[in-house]
């Protein structure tokens, strides 16, 4: 079953470049401030960090400064690694001129327990020191099991545990929608 749409083609498209504004706005990156911090957006695999590429392009176009890109594969800092079924290993990328004093934009595509975003706060210490790291995700969908909050949320759904949300991207799954499954 297709399940409930609670993000259309063009809402993606809408929800990605609205965030690209806030993340624009919030980091004053197009005030020309001497000490503003270098933007680094680190997806985590797979499609946290096919938004983060659409992210670099959104607020290049808006902004005309291009952020660096990454992507930091967790798996190895899950602290469920042993309960967990067993995945290949994604790629980590460091993004050009690294993180040192940078601020670090995590991008995910869900967020649920914050596990995934603590396990990514571990990885980015072994790849530098930065100035600040914030948080964005598409879909917010609750159950927290950890003191973690996203900067930047996409959409609030609210979900019983049960419920499944598919997020489809286009680099992945030939378009674009977020849908609610009931498992
Ligand atoms: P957490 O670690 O916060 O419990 O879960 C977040 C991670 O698991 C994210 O990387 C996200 O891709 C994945 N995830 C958790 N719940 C869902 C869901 O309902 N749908 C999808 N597509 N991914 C989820
Ligand atoms: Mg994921």
């Amino acid at each position: 079953a297709a399940g409930r749409e609670l993000l259309s083609a063009s809402d993606v498209g809408r929800t990605v470049a609205r965030i690209a504004h806030q993340i624009i706005e919030k980091t004053a990156l197009d005030a020309g401030e001497p000490d503003a911090p270098r933007l680094v957006l680190i997806g985590i695999p797979t499609r946290g960090t096919t938004l983060a590429a659409r992210l670099t392009e959104k607020i290049e176009e808006f902004s005309g400064v291009r952020p660096a890109l990454g992507s930091l594969d967790i798996t190895l800092y899950r602290d469920d690694l042993r309960s967990r079924p067993h995945r290949p290993l994604e790629r980590t990328s460091v993004p050009e001129g690294g993180i040192e004093d940078a601020l670090v934009v995590l991008v995910d595509d869900v967020l649920f327990s914050g596990r995934t975003v603590r396990s990514a706060l571990d990885g980015l210490r072994d790849l530098g020191r930065p100035r600040a790291v914030q948080l964005a995700v598409l879909i917010d969908r609750g159950h927290r099991e950890l003191p973690i909050r996203a900067d930047y949320v996409g959409k609030n759904v609210p979900t019983s545990r049960s419920e499944d949300i598919s997020v489809l991207l286009s680099e992945h799954d030939g378009r674009d929608g977020v849908y609610l499954h009931q498992e």
